[in-house]
């Protein structure tokens, strides 16, 4: 690296340290100006060596006045410039005492200028130094033309000091904006600085000049005393020049921002104006409903689509409150939402609540509300917009409906009674004295009327028992429809249990009177099964299944009854189960057998067959009756094993009978069977097959089935009574006369006999109405050409009053008891004819 090199490298840091917004250039033209600067004081200095006393005082003055002046600079109004009346002291003094002492005290005023405007070392060295050239090189100049002041006459001497000022400026002014064009590295020179800075500054450095000169010529005629006495008078003049323009300035600033303010005030209110024209549009205009609410709901404005969806005229009036308007069992709804609003920076809200319409009717909205402010009044308050949703909500409601309640009845459904039972169980759980009950309902034989007079007298009747049902409750109570003819009723606010079993009385009371059903009278009962939350409940489930079993209860009890679902009832249903689990073991096991009981013919006496009676020798409860094992066993689906058990055992007895005694091939069995098992597909099936498993003919079966067995099911039986009645096999309807037989259809049916029910014959004396009922039955018989049978024969007189009645067939315990196998096949032995020898 060079010498050169190092010194440049040396001089760029120095520079970026000392003066980093100096280009190279420019701080280049800053050391040259610096340094001519600090030679030209010295030879001023220099130049000044026998000045006296008088002379410095004078420079001092003047530098004195002139640095005072700059305190006070003399803006043009209007303009940017400034220019300060310094200059005037510093030509005064170059007239008097040359341009040394001009210069010097052009130094001084730089120095003490550029001291208080700029906190810059370079500034402050720069001022003084170009305020020493400006001065020493245009007085310099001037003096090497004119040769001083004293000799010149006093035009010329203006006109001179004119053209020196002017100088002086120019090189001033171009050597302070030289060195800033170069910092921004712009041309040295541009001829639009001159013209616009001639225009003010220049001509007020003209004016200086001239001024300056005035004095020195008046000074020069009339001696010091002049200047003493003017100059005082000059800098107050300069001062309050200063003062006015800065006065001028301050009001005129004064004014513009005034003018500002003033056109933003206008500005403002215009716009608030438009906004505010532009809500009362919206607001007037608009299709969805709206109101400013105060926050305590008083409505301090609607709109015309408010008023529409309202059912008011145009310009009707409203209510002062919200309230008024809205449904009672919406307004603490309302209430909440509003306190909510009034709290500070509370969000919007929406709720749904029913209005009041004009004509009465409950209008749905759903209402969405905001806090605003009302431009007009200036407070905060509610913008409410309410929108009409009254389809939507009965669209919803409508599904309601068909979700919860039963379209036929109009009652609640199941499904609605369910969520009911298990508030009020739960309600009851946390607070045991709110004790309410359960009824199960179910007509008794409604499938009868159904099948009988069809579907539609069917749900007539359902419509109007619900109606009859309806009637005799209180407000609280609640009837749903569960399903096909089956009711439920929730009676809460029990005060005691014996009001529930008297509201059972008065809804069995209502049955008795008849119904009127597609232009028939029919007498109707239903069976009631109660249960009461005393008992304890922890389901609704299992508080409505007790009610069911207790209403089960009530049908074997009779029907058109109550029944209470108590302790003994729990032990009752519990046994089932056990006999239920305990059946299908005995199915399996063979624990279940036959008896025998005979028929005969009432006036030979000879017996023309046997009925199979199911036996149950139970491990430990001895004997149980059939008629406590064939509800269990339809119910759990077990009947048709057990109906199977039963045909074989049966069928396999008579094959064993006709082998045995070969003189009664006329022999029959007759087996029970159930109204489950001749509507089953496949039971014509089993029944050809049993037959021909044991090897009987098909006549030498006969099955009895209940007479309500055969009209209930009627449509479902016929087709399979039918086809047994083509196999061969006889069909007799057990228990005739205690059921809803309507003889018409009883014609139709492929049925062989009729056995009379016992309890007619038990009934039955001489002339009674029971021996009418009998002796009814027979002529029937033989109308139709059907067997008649008379059953529980217990009493010779009975049988007697049989026979004269004409009835050929009787069974009984007169005639013979329900027999063991064993001992009916004695008792056929002693009857048959002796076998005939080898
Ligand atoms: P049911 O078909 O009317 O049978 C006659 C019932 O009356 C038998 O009762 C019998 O013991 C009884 N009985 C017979 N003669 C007299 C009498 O003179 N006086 C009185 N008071 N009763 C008499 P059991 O055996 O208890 O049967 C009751 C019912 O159970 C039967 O009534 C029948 O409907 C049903 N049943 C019996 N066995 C079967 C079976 O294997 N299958 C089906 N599905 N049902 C059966
Ligand atoms: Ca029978
Ligand atoms: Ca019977």
């Amino acid at each position: 690296m060079s010498a050169g090199d190092r010194v440049d490298r040396t001089w760029d840091r120095l520079r970026a340290a000392l003066m980093p917004d100096y280009s190279p250039a420019a701080a280049r033209m800053w050391f040259v100006l610096v340094a001519l600067g600090a030679v030209v004081l010295p030879i001023d200095l220099w130049l000044l060596r026998d000045l006296d006393a008088g002379g410095w005082l004078q420079i001092a003055a003047g530098a004195g006045a002139a640095a005072l002046m700059g305190l006070f600079p003399l803006r043009v109004p209007g303009t940017r410039n400034a220019f300060v009346a310094g200059e005037i002291f510093l030509f005064l003094l170059l007239l008097l005492q040359g341009p040394a002492a001009a210069a010097l005290a052009a130094v001084i005023e730089a120095a003490v200028g550029s001291w208080r405007s700029s906190r810059r070392w370079t500034s402050r060295l720069f001022s003084p130094a170009v305020a020493a050239l400006a001065m020493s090189s245009s007085a310099g100049i001037w003096q090497a033309l004119t040769g001083g002041s004293e000799l010149l006459a006093a035009p010329v001497l203006i006109t001179s000091m004119v053209l020196m000022a002017a100088l002086c400026f120019f090189i001033n002014t171009q050597l302070v904006l030289g060195i800033q064009r170069c910092k921004q590295g712009l041309p040295y020179f541009q001829w639009s600085d001159l013209v616009s800075l001639f225009r003010w500054v220049g001509l007020a450095y003209g004016g200086s000049a001239v001024l300056a000169t005035l004095l020195y010529l008046a000074y020069r005629s009339a001696g010091v005393m002049v200047l003493v006495a003017v100059l005082p008078v000059l800098v107050l003049l300069l001062v309050a020049l200063h003062c006015y323009f800065l006065q001028q300035e301050l009001a005129q600033h004064a004014r513009q921002t005034a003018a500002t303010a003033s056109e933003q005030a206008a500005r403002h209110l215009q716009a608030l104006q438009a906004s505010e024209r532009r809500f009362h549009g919206a607001f007037t205009h608009a299709g969805v409903g709206m109101a400013l609410l105060g926050f305590d709901g008083a409505v301090l404005q609607a709109n015309p689509a408010l008023r529409r969806l309202l059912g008011l005229a145009p310009d009707s009036a409203l209510p002062a409150r919200l309230h008024d308007l809205v449904h009672g069992s919406d307004q603490s709804g309302l209430n909440q939402k509003l306190a909510l609003a009034s709290g500070q920076g509370a969000a919007p809200f929406q709720l749904e609540l029913r209005l009041r319409h004009q004509d009465g009717r409950a209008l749905w909205v759903l209402a969405h509300g905001s806090v605003f402010t009302d431009p007009e009044q200036g407070q905060p308050c509610l913008i409410l917009q309410v929108q009409d949703i009254s389809a939507r909500r009965q669209a919803e409601a409508g599904l309601q409906r068909l979700a919860f309640h039963d379209s036929l009845t109009g009652l609640p459904n199941r499904r609605q009674f369910n969520e009911l039972l298990a508030g009020a169980v739960a309600r009851c759980k946390a607070d045991p004295s709110a004790s309410f009950a359960v009824m199960y309902l179910d007509f008794d034989r409604f499938k009868l009327v159904n099948d009988s007079l069809g579907h539609n007298a069917g749900d007539e009747l359902l419509v109007q028992l619900a109606r009859r049902i309806h009637e005799k409750l209180r407000p609280s109570d609640i009837v749903a429809r569960l399903g096909g003819d089956e009711f439920a009723l929730l009676v809460p606010h029990l005060q005691d249990n014996r009001d529930a079993l008297q509201l059972a009385d008065r809804l069995l009371e209502a049955m008795r009177r008849p119904f009127s059903v597609a232009g028939r009278e029919l007498v109707a009962s239903v069976s009631i099964g109660i249960t009461f939350s005393s008992l304890g409940y922890g389901t609704p489930e299992q508080m409505l299944r007790d009610a069911d079993t207790a209403m089960y209860k009530a049908k074997s009890d009779g029907k058109a009854r109550y029944a209470l679902f108590d302790d003994s009832q729990h032990q009752e249903v519990s046994s089932r189960f056990r006999l239920e689990g305990e059946l299908r073991v005995a199915i399996e096991e063979g624990q279940l057998d036959l008896a025998y009981q005979a028929l005969l013919d009432l006036s030979s006496g000879e017996i023309t067959g046997f009925e199979a009676l199911l036996r149950w020798q139970h491990p430990q409860d001895g004997n149980i009756s059939p008629a406590a094992i064939i509800p269990v066993a339809e119910e759990t689906g077990l009947i048709a094993p057990l109906s199977d058990f039963v045909l074989q055992r049966a069928c396999a007895q008579l094959a064993l009978w006709h082998e045995l005694f070969p003189g009664m091939a006329g022999l029959g069995i007759s087996v029970n069977v159930s109204g489950h098992d001749i509507t089953s597909r496949n039971f014509v099936e089993r029944v050809s097959r049993v037959i021909a498993g044991a090897g009987i003919p098909a006549s030498g079966l006969t099955l009895e089935l209940t007479e309500e067995a055969v009209m209930t099911q009627i449509d479902s039986a016929v087709a399979n009574l039918q086809a047994l009645r083509a196999l061969g096999v006889r069909l007799a309807v057990d228990d005739f006369g205690t059921g809803y037989s309507s003889l018409s259809r009883l014609a139709q049916l492929p049925i062989d006999s009729l056995k009379i029910d016992r309890a007619f014959i038990h009934q039955m004396t001489e002339g009674s109405d029971e021996a009418a009922v009998v002796q009814a039955v027979l002529q029937l018989g033989g109308a139709l050409r059907k067997t008649v049978v008379a059953e529980g024969i217990e009493t010779p007189a009975q049988a007697e009053l049989l026979k004269r009645l004409g009835c050929q067939l009787g069974q009984g315990f007169h005639l013979g008891r329900p027999l063991s196998a064993t001992e009916a096949t004695a008792w056929l032995a002693e009857r048959a004819a002796p076998p005939v020898q080898g």
